[in-house]
């Protein structure tokens, strides 16, 4: 059974461009930004635009391009902040966890010597977000194609 996709959710309107964010990639199948909240320095979601509540929702299609999409921002983020690892994460319903019901992928670097922060618990200053997104557009823009 699908569940149903509320259209008023956060990332819609995000997509809609009804609400702002600090994007760091945009093709015709998703959009990337930075998680607001981020559980380490570089936390970023890769959005499917495709209207999908979560994984078994999206097409075939959808789901090749943002996993193709999260491949290369996270390229991008680990040549931004060189991190000692990388997590990549996606929730599927309440009970695993997710918070917006919509699709979304998560790029969360790990670094050895920093504890992770709560899931969607606080939120990052506006400048510190700034930043760390030009950090990563600027390392998008020298990934080869
Ligand atoms: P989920 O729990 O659904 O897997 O993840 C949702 C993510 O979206 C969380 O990591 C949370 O911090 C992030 N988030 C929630 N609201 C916003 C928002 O308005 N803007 C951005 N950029 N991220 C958000």
């Amino acid at each position: 059974m699908q569940a149903e996709y509320d259209n008023q959710n956060i990332f819609a309107r995000i997509l809609r461009g009804e609400l702002p964010c600090f994007k760091i990639y945009e093709d015709a199948d998703t959009i990337a930004f930075m998680d607001i909240m981020p559980q380490t320095d570089g936390h970023a979601l890769v959005v499917p635009k495709e209207q999908a509540v979560d994984l078994f929702g999206l097409s075939e299609a959808g789901a090749a391009a943002a996993i193709k999409s999260t491949q290369r921002v996270a390229r991008a983020v680990r040549e931004a902040f060189q991190p000692d690892g990388m997590v990549i994460t996606q929730f599927n319903g309440v009970a695993a966890g997710q918070t917006v019901p919509h699709i979304h992928f998560h790029i969360v670097p790990r670094y050895a010597d920093q504890p992770i922060r709560g899931h969607a618990r606080e939120q990052q200053d506006m400048a510190v977000l700034k930043e760390h997104a030009e950090r990563v557009i600027a390392a998008l823009a020298k990934l080869p194609a």
